[in-house]
């Protein structure tokens, strides 16, 4: 079976984690957690790293640094990851969903607007399967209205919107280094600000809410969110070289993209004239409604695939009644794709062969 995911571990990771362990440094200090914070900040072009122990968290640790909770409202995207969704929730705040643009599947800027109300705490922008939002035109309604926008970047590590590294355009972005993103430290996540006062209480609340010169004196209700320098030392190996795991990612949705792209019935997410995707996953549209078929045909020739995520207001907890017909469609008809940066060119062509089989046999 070719899996949809997997993470490259290399030799550094083993020698980073052996030395993590070595040292007796496993909890949440040490070298490598220092390490991780300033380089991954660093990379993504932000003053500021706060690693947390994964990507949910990171996200509620923002939103909590931001002052949301009851009676806020929090604009995001209906077409994601459940996470970013159950973050504002755990504030006591309402996600607003917003639906996405049909051809890149991130939120739309065209439909924010007629959800800000006086009760708009945030806008939460998410960089959906490694592609980029389209940031100039959030910005400016982030700017008209003073509403802050915060970037859920999990998916989206050194993805670029007009050459700039996505998770700095508004406050804060939030990572992710679960087993199958872009870089892994098994499980974590990371805060990044360029705002130094937001960055101490995101550090603060993270930290229990401690006061750094009293011992046991917590002035807030704070969390335990730390990373731990184990966890920090896979994520320096990794992130070494995440300029050659994203080179290959690309390399490789390119290649899906030459073989698929002219496919009858087979739709691929448009990289925007001002974006530079790191194709988290590669991911088909499949039309007629035979999503779940091909994904049974790739499945029954060893293929494994992920079918997208269901709408956000789908869902029980969130179902108002609303309706988002993009989102409801795309994710309908999405699947991703294997995509993972050890998979060979002659697997990503066997991939090919089989849905343009099933393009050919049912789509056309
Ligand atoms: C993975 C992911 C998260 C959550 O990250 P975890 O580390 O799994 O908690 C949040 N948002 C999006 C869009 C994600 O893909």
């Amino acid at each position: 079976m070719i899996p949809v995911y997997q993470p490259h571990i290399g030799e550094n990771e083993k020698k980073y984690v052996l030395d993590a362990v070595e040292s007796t440094w496993v909890s949440s200090r040490g070298e490598y957690l220092d390490r991780f914070e300033s380089g991954f900040a660093e990379y993504v072009g932000a003053q500021n790293g706060i690693a947390t122990c994964n990507g949910t968290v990171s996200l509620h640790l923002v939103l909590v640094a931001l002052g949301v909770g009851p009676g806020d409202e929090v604009i995001v995207p209906t077409l994601t990851y459940v996470a970013s969704v159950n973050a504002i929730a755990y504030t006591g705040a309402t996600p607003v969903f917003v639906d996405c643009h049909p051809d890149y599947w991130n939120l739309d800027p065209e439909l924010i607007e007629e959800r800000i109300t006086a009760n708009t705490k945030a806008i939460m922008v998410v960089h959906l399967y490694g592609h980029p939002a389209d940031m100039d035109p959030i910005m400016e309604i982030s700017r008209t209205h003073g509403i802050p926008v915060i970037e859920d970047a999990a998916e989206a590590h050194g993805a670029e919107y007009r050459g700039r590294r996505v998770g700095c355009f508004g406050l804060a972005g939030s990572y992710s280094f679960f087993g199958n993103k872009i870089i892994t430290t098994g499980e974590g996540g990371m805060v990044v600000t360029s705002d130094a006062h937001f960055a101490g209480v995101c550090r603060h609340l993270r930290g229990q809410g401690v006061s750094p010169t009293r011992t046991y004196w917590h002035d807030v209700v704070g969390f335990n969110y730390r990373m731990t320098n184990i966890a920090a030392a896979l994520g320096c190996a990794q992130l070494e070289r995440i300029q050659s795991t994203i080179s290959r990612k690309r390399e490789i949705a390119k290649r899906y993209e030459a073989a698929l792209g002219g496919l009858r019935g087979i739709v691929l997410q448009t990289e925007m004239p001002w974006a530079t995707s790191v194709y988290w996953m590669v991911s088909i549209l499949v039309e007629n409604g035979l999503r779940d078929e091909m994904m049974l045909h790739l499945r029954s020739n060893g293929v494994e695939t992920r079918p997208f995520f269901y709408p956000a207001h789908t869902l029980p907890m969130y179902d108002r009644g609303e309706a988002f017909p993009v989102s409801e469609r795309v994710a309908a008809a999405g699947v991703n794709l294997p995509s993972f940066p050890d998979l060979t060119d002659d697997e990503v062509d066997s991939i090919c062969r089989l849905v343009e089989r099933f393009a050919e046999d049912r789509l056309s």
